[in-house]
């Protein structure tokens, strides 16, 4: 009975990552409500029934707006977005960092990356921090 509470204590509470707490402040505010899917963009509020529809209106994709979109694809706040890939660009090229693709490179900079060092993922995480404070949109 002892191991069996240990295991699901275990299973449920699993230790926070020591880089989402670093800093405080609204864009760490803004990235842990990401990371928990509690985040205001439309395919959150979508899904919770708060918005009409989950597609992105401020660039013509018609794609939804989820946190891939927001971080990576959408045309709006584009001198922000050039910025924020650009670091991007750099930091993973310094970090050797290749995600195969959108969805594992939008779950790096939203969870981090357990084979990083603590301050590598600080670093990652402050460039996202910075975009969310710059692009004004939480
Ligand atoms: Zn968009």
């Amino acid at each position: 009975m002892v191991s069996f509470k240990l295991n699901l204590k275990k299973t449920m509470f699993r230790k926070c990552n020591d880089y989402f707490n670093v800093d405080k402040g609204n864009s760490v505010i803004a990235h842990t409500r990401v990371r928990l899917g509690l985040n205001p963009l439309n395919q959150q509020m979508y899904t919770l029934r708060i918005v009409p529809s989950p597609i992105c209106h401020r660039c013509n994709t018609n794609e939804e707006k989820s946190p891939s979109h927001h971080f990576l694809r959408c045309h709006s706040h584009s001198v922000t977005k050039i910025t924020l890939l650009q670091k991007l660009k750099l930091t993973m090229d310094l970090l050797s960092i290749y995600p195969s693709n959108m969805f594992l490179l939008t779950n790096l900079l939203i969870q981090g990356y357990p084979n990083l060092t603590f301050v590598q993922n600080v670093q990652l995480f402050h460039i996202i921090e910075e975009f969310t404070t710059n692009s004004v949109r939480f």
